[in-house]
């Protein structure tokens, strides 16, 4: 993987912001390989294809980039607060590769990739309607807030400046693939709990540290009065897919 953003072709491009789109999504064809299959590539998407830049030619899986030369904070701005609410209860996000670039370097610093599973609606933020002088008055746009999203979900790609080996990436990615599986509103609880979990910074941790996560957990959910009934019923739900183990009496480890 060369991190160097490449130059060619890009005088024809005005604005900033241009030159970096251009440039990233053609670093992106020539650097980026499909973490859900051996695709050592992917393909540049259509230029109609909504939401969607880059799609492997073997397996089918689509890809979002979302480029930004300051690093990232909390929140990536994204698309429609609506159509993104839609893509993800009708399971049709895609996979999203978050990219931190170098602006005088010209080079990549930093890509995240968060697979498709684990979007969950708490992690969507909806932002202001568009003021009434705007040209798109009314429109309302969402934030993608990074927190929300659980660490293991957050899997570099490249970390400051040194790419990793896409096995790597691979592994991270099919781990968390049984997610896949879990229908995508009821995927909702059990990524704020991996989340609340891995926000403990144990490896071993029991059931009543879980529970001292109750109140962060029921803002996200207002209107489930049984908080710890659904902590429990979500424990199992991460042991059954791998991703915890019990070790007996209400203590359990991450794997
Ligand atoms: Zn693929």
């Amino acid at each position: 993987m060369n991190l160097s953003l490449p130059t060619i072709n890009l005088e024809n491009y005005k604005s900033a912001s241009q030159r970096a789109r251009v440039g990233t999504e053609s670093w992106g064809s020539s650097n980026f390989f499909c973490s859900s299959c051996e695709s050592p590539r992917l393909e540049q998407a259509s230029r109609n294809a909504a939401a969607i830049d880059f799609v492997c030619p073997i397996c089918h899986s689509t890809f979002q980039l979302k480029s930004q030369s300051k690093p990232f904070g909390a929140k990536i701005v994204d698309a429609a607060y609506s159509e993104m609410k839609r893509a993800i209860l009708e399971d049709r996000t895609p996979n999203l590769f978050v990219l931190h670039y170098d602006l005088f370097a010209w080079t990549v610093r930093t890509v995240v990739l968060i697979p498709k599973f684990a979007f969950a609606l708490s992690a969507v933020e909806r932002r202001k309607p568009l003021a009434p002088n705007a040209r798109r008055a009314g429109w309302v746009g969402c934030n993608i807030l990074l927190g929300k999203i659980p660490q293991d979900a957050r899997i570099p790609v490249v970390k400051d400046g040194t790419p990793r080996p896409p096995s790597e990436v691979r592994h991270a990615y099919q781990r968390l693939r049984p997610l896949e599986n879990l229908k995508a509103e009821k995927r909702g609880w059990t990524l704020d709990v991996l989340n609340a979990v891995r926000a403990l910074r144990k490896t071993e941790f029991s059931l009543s540290e879980v529970y001292g996560l109750e109140n962060s957990l029921a803002r996200l959910h207002p209107g489930n009065r049984h908080v710890r009934d659904k902590i429990r019923q979500q424990l199992q739900v991460l042991r059954d897919l791998g991703l915890l183990a019990f070790r007996g009496e209400g203590h359990y480890g991450l794997r």
